[in-house]
C-alpha cells in the first residue's frame, strides 16, 4: 500500500494558485448536492504522534510506501532524516517544491525511488508562479542531488494554468540539456477554489491546451519511433499502457484504494488534499491495519461516464466536495476526453512500433500512484 505522510501544513513558498489563493473572496458552486464539509478544526499544523505508532502500522504491510508530503515536506528535514533511518516502509519517495532539498543528507536522498519536484516549465513562468529565484534555486538542488548519486526517479511536475504552453513547457523540461528529470507529470490548475469567472479557463482550454495535448501526443509517439524510446510523460504513459493492455483503471491517483494519507494526528484519510475532511477517514494508524482499509470510490455522474473506465473519476476529492459549476465541470472533462481521443488515436501507430520491435513489450513499465494523479 502506498501511504502520504503529511508531515507539516508549513511551507517556504506562496504559489499563485495554491497559498496565494487563500487571500482571494471565493465564490460558491451552484451544485445543489455539493456537500457541506466539516474540517477537523483541531487537526495539528505538524506531525503530532508517536512515530512509533506510524512504525507498528507500517510493519503489518511488508510492501508499504511512503511518501513525505506537506506544506512543505522539508520544512521538516529532520523528522524525514529520522523516520528514513528508522521506519519499516519499503520504499520512499517525497513531493516537494525542491527549494530546500540540500537540507537532506546525500545518503538519506539516495535513499527514496521517486522525488517529486514542482516546476512549471521555464524560468519565467515558474518565477512567475512560485516566486523569484525559485526556478534556479530548484535546478541547483537537483544538479547537487544527481551529483551526489542520486539515482531515482525524478519527476517534475507542473502545475499548469492559462500561462502555459502545455507543449512548450514539456518540451523544455524533458530536452533542455541542464535538466536531470527522468520524467514529467502535470496538473491542471483546475481551481478547486472557485474563482473560474474571473478566469478564461474554457477558452484556453480550447485554443491553447487541447490542441497542445494533441500535439504533445504525436510528438511522444514520434520519440518512440526514431529512439525506441517511451518517454515518461504520465498523463500518457499510464493511461496508453492501460489502453495497449485492455485494462480498466479506477481512479489513477490511487486514492481510496491504493494510496491513502495519514494526516499530522495519524488518522488515515483516501487523499493528501482532503486534510481534516474526517466523514472521509477511514482509520487511525494506533488500530487500522494498512492492508485492510475501507476503500473510497468516486461516484455520481463518472460512473455513468462514457469514458470512465479511462479516466477512472479523475479526481476523488473534487467528486465529494464538487466545487464546479456544470460548464466549470464540462470544460474539464473536455480536456479529459481530448486526453482520450488523442491517445485512442495513436494507439494504432504504437501498435506498430511495438509489433516490428522498435518497442519493447515492457516499454510502458513504470511506477504506480508515485504522486501523479495523471489524469491532469
Ligand atoms: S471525464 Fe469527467 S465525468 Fe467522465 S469519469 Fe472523468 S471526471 Fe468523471
Ligand atoms: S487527483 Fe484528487 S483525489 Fe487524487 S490525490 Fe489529487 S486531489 Fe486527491
Amino acid at each position: 500500500m502506498y501511504f502520504h505522510l503529511i508531515l507539516t501544513d508549513e511551507c517556504n513558498l506562496c504559489c499563485r494558485y495554491c497559498r496565494a489563493k487563500a487571500f482571494d473572496v471565493l465564490e460558491e458552486s451552484d451544485d445543489e448536492t455539493a456537500p457541506r464539509i466539516a474540517i477537523d478544526p483541531d487537526l495539528p499544523r505538524d506531525l503530532d504522534f508517536d512515530l512509533d505508532l506510524l512504525y507498528t502500522f507500517l510493519q503489518k504491510d511488508p510492501e508499504s510506501t511512503l511518501t513525505f508530503y506537506g506544506g512543505e515536506p522539508l520544512m521538516r528535514a529532520d523528522l524525514i532524516d529520522q523516520i528514513v533511518r528508522e521506519s519499516p516502509a519499503q520504499r520512499f519517495m517525497i513531493q516537494t517544491n525542491g527549494v530546500l532539498l540540500d537540507r537532506l543528507e546525500p545518503e538519506i536522498v539516495n535513499r527514496f525511488s521517486t522525488i517529486l519536484v514542482s516546476l512549471d516549465g521555464g524560468e519565467a513562468l515558474t518565477d512567475f508562479n512560485r516566486g523569484a529565484g525559485v526556478y534556479r534555486n530548484v535546478m541547483e538542488n537537483v544538479r547537487l542531488i544527481r551529483e551526489r548519486g542520486y539515482k531515482g526517479e525524478l519527476i517534475a511536475r507542473m502545475a499548469v494554468t492559462e500561462r502555459t504552453d502545455i507543449s512548450e513547457a514539456v518540451h523544455w523540461l524533458s530536452y533542455n540539456p541542464d535538466n536531470s528529470f527522468s520524467s514529467i507529470h502535470w496538473q491542471l490548475d483546475a481551481n478547486f477554489a472557485g474563482d473560474f469567472s474571473r478566469r478564461e479557463f474554457a477558452d484556453w482550454t480550447k485554443t491553447s491546451y487541447n490542441p497542445g495535448i494533441r500535439a504533445l501526443v504525436a510528438d511522444w509517439i514520434d520519440h518512440m519511433a526514431s529512439d525506441g524510446e517511451v518517454m515518461k510523460w504520465y498523463p500518457f504513459l499510464d493511461p496508453m499502457e492501460d489502453l495497449l493492455l485492455g485494462k480498466k483503471s479506477q481512479l489513477r491517483c490511487g486514492s481510496g484504494h491504493a494510496n491513502y494519507s495519514i494526516m499530522t494526528d495519524g488518522h488515515i484519510a483516501p487523499c493528501p488534499v482532503m486534510i481534516g475532511m474526517k466523514e472521509y477517514y477511514v482509520g487511525h494508524i494506533r488500530t487500522a491495519d494498512p492492508r485492510q482499509l475501507d476503500g473510497i470510490f468516486v461516484g455520481g455522474e463518472c460512473t455513468g461516464c462514457g469514458i470512465y473506465d479511462f479516466c477512472g473519476g479523475r479526481c476523488l476529492y473534487s467528486n465529494i466536495t464538487k466545487p464546479w459549476k456544470m460548464a466549470e465541470r464540462k470544460t474539464v472533462c473536455g480536456t479529459v476526453e481530448c486526453l482520450y481521443t488523442a491517445l485512442t488515436g495513436a494507439m494504432p501507430r504504437v501498435r506498430a512500433l511495438i509489433e516490428n520491435g522498435t518497442l519493447a513489450p515492457d516499454a510502458f513499465d513504470h511506477e504506480k500512484f508515485n504522486g501523479c494523479e495523471i489524469i491532469p
